[in-house]
């Protein structure tokens, strides 16, 4: 069968026909390529050929030559009935079209990739990049409702987020799903190959190691390796969650927080802010956890990092002009959203009453980061927009969309008058969310759907007027936004907002598996809602929609139109002009 067509061996593994599975290549075909950054080759095989059975070229010459070194044979990997040749850490510096055909055992694969070059000059100096996790259009309409008001039809101003001269709208799917999770959409944005649910630069192949997939170069080694630019890491979640840890983590599981910790450790970005202290500390330590004695505060210390605990020590910590390096851990988990910490007190704020604001740390990381000549590139994360969508909790997700904006506002300000920073502010997935009009008290009727008035009978909510921060002292209104989800689910609503603490719509049924109504919110005022999910689907779920980008400043014309996930990173390693001669 040497003489199988490419054409017939491709259309077998696209419709799954190969009796054992054909030859996969990674990076996958159509795969996207900085000229010069770092990729992991990897071809799998069935069954154990000889080695010189497995013919690989590259634009028709040996492999090797393009990918600047031999592969290496590993049989019977993982010690199961298949193969693979590894090139790991390979580069291709001349930028092009690259076709990589693989002939064995009778079979063959071919993929395409695009090895592409940056512009030679560097526009920005600087780049920020904020996220707001799962943020969608209905997020940030209601952002804007709540934070600038609205009446006769008009708002009474524009969000910093909106403010932006370029936008675009992007694609979010990976390579195994149109609905992608944060952990391979964060890793599109940085290191601009598409992967799959779960997985952090690599490519999701068949080995059985979380740690063992062919991997990605991220924008944090990139830019430190060619520019020696400084990195931050900021985010109101887990330091470890996925979209953080997107930034440096090269594993197929984004729940493998100890080792993402390591990476934090080995790629040292100079500041390092969020929640998730736990798994820094040995095990010997109440509340670790960690499986070993490592202790990663003090690493960190070794290193030269401050460390912060609360607000206060953060800021002490940048007040010092010699503070070039900066751990930040504020909360054992998530930090609390802003609803709780400024209105209502929930969540963990009573025990940890110091815990800094996302406009706070980005102010913090601005000055430390600057104090690099070099300049920076600095990741922002709203992460909790996501979690509180996922708990259809939308009043706080939307007091935190609000807290990105004035994050987003304040980096504008620094900005301003610089000319040299690149701001872009993006969400990693949607959710499936839309504001369908009020929920009044006072129309007649008792069950929640009586409440609920659409077209004219929405009118306008009746939030106070917000304070000098945007956000309105109270959610506890009569007349509210009636801002649904389009996939949820068994729990009962009243549609009243939640303020004895987030929203838990769901329990674990008797089975363990299945999910149903959490019964404390069922009282008899409450509409029982039969969800629309399967029924082990314990939240709401992120959607396949397109996501808005917007962004400003040199670079950032880049922007526009419809853009598959990964073009952002090409824009971000565009601005900085990072595969030019340095
Ligand atoms: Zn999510």
């Amino acid at each position: 069968m040497k003489t199988a067509s490419l054409g017939a061996a491709c259309l077998a593994l696209v419709a799954g026909l190969s009796g054992a599975r054909a030859q996969t290549i990674y990076p996958l075909n159509r795969a996207e390529i900085l000229a010069g950054a770092r990729f992991d080759f990897k071809v799998e095989v069935p069954g154990v050929p000889a080695e010189a059975d497995v013919a690989i070229t590259i634009n028709g010459r040996p492999a090797a030559e393009i990918l600047g070194k031999p592969a290496t044979f590993v049989a019977k990997e993982d010690g199961l009935d298949q193969s693979a040749l590894w090139v790991r850490d390979a580069e291709i510096a001349k930028p092009g079209k690259y076709v990589v055909d693989v002939k064995a055992g009778g079979k063959a694969a071919s993929v395409t990739w695009d090895v592409f070059a940056t512009p030679e000059k560097r526009a920005a100096k600087n780049v920020i990049l904020f996220i707001g996790d799962g943020m969608s259009v209905a997020h940030r309409t209601a952002a804007r409702m709540l934070s600038k008001g609205i009446s006769e039809g008009h708002y009474g101003g524009d969000l910093a987020i909106d403010d932006m001269p370029h936008m675009a709208l992007v694609s979010t799917s990976g390579t195994d799903s149109i609905v992608t999770d944060s952990a391979n959409s964060m890793s599109a944005y940085t290191t601009g190959h598409k992967s799959c649910v779960n997985a952090l630069g690599v490519y999701c192949a068949r080995n059985t190691s979380t740690l063992g997939h062919p991997r990605v170069e991220t924008i944090t080694s990139l830019v430190k390796r060619k520019l020696g630019l400084a990195v931050g890491v900021v985010t109101n979640t887990e330091i470890e969650d996925a979209t953080p840890a997107g930034m440096v983590a090269q594993t197929r599981r984004r729940s493998d927080y100890n080792d993402i910790v390591k990476m934090f450790y080995d790629a040292e970005p100079e500041v390092i802010m969020g929640g998730g202290t736990p798994n820094f500390l040995p095990k010997t330590v109440a509340g670790s956890k960690r499986k070993d004695d490592d202790d990663y505060l003090a690493k960190f210390a070794a290193k030269g990092y401050a460390f912060a605990a609360n607000d206060t020590d953060m800021k002490a910590a940048a007040a010092d002009a010699k503070t070039t390096r900066l751990l930040g851990l504020f909360n054992p988990v998530n930090i609390d959203g802003a609803l709780d910490r400024r209105v209502l007190k929930g969540g963990t704020v009573k025990r940890y009453q110091d815990q800094p604001d996302l406009t706070d740390m980005v102010k913090t990381a601005l000055d430390v980061l600057s104090r690099k000549p070099e300049g920076f590139v600095l990741m922002v994360e709203s992460g909790r927009i996501d979690k509180y969508s996922h708990s259809l909790d939308w009043e706080r997700a939307v007091y935190d969309t609000i807290m990105l904006d004035n994050a987003v506002k304040l980096a504008k300000d620094w900005a301003a008058s610089r000319n040299d920073t690149m701001i872009v502010v993006v969400a990693d997935h949607a959710h499936p969310v839309s504001i369908i009009g009020t929920v009044d008290d006072d129309r007649p009727g008792t069950r929640l759907r009586d409440k609920i008035g659409t077209y004219a009978d929405a009118g306008f909510p009746n939030y106070p007027a917000p304070d000098k921060d945007g956000y309105p002292a109270t959610v506890d209104v009569s007349r509210r936004l009636a801002f649904t989800f389009g996939a949820y689910p068994d729990h009962c609503t009243s549609g009243k907002p939640f303020l004895n603490g987030e929203f838990e719509p769901v329990k674990a049924g008797p089975d363990g598996k299945t999910q149903v109504a959490n019964e404390e919110y069922c009282g008899p005022t409450a509409t029982r809602m039969q969800g629309n999910l399967p029924i082990t689907a314990a939240s709401g779920v992120h959607s396949a929609d397109d996501v808005i980008l917007t962004a400003t400043g040199p670079g950032s014309d880049q922007f526009r139109g419809h853009m598959e996930n990964t073009r952002v990173f090409r824009a971000l390693v565009g601005a900085l002009g990072l595969s030019a001669p340095h």
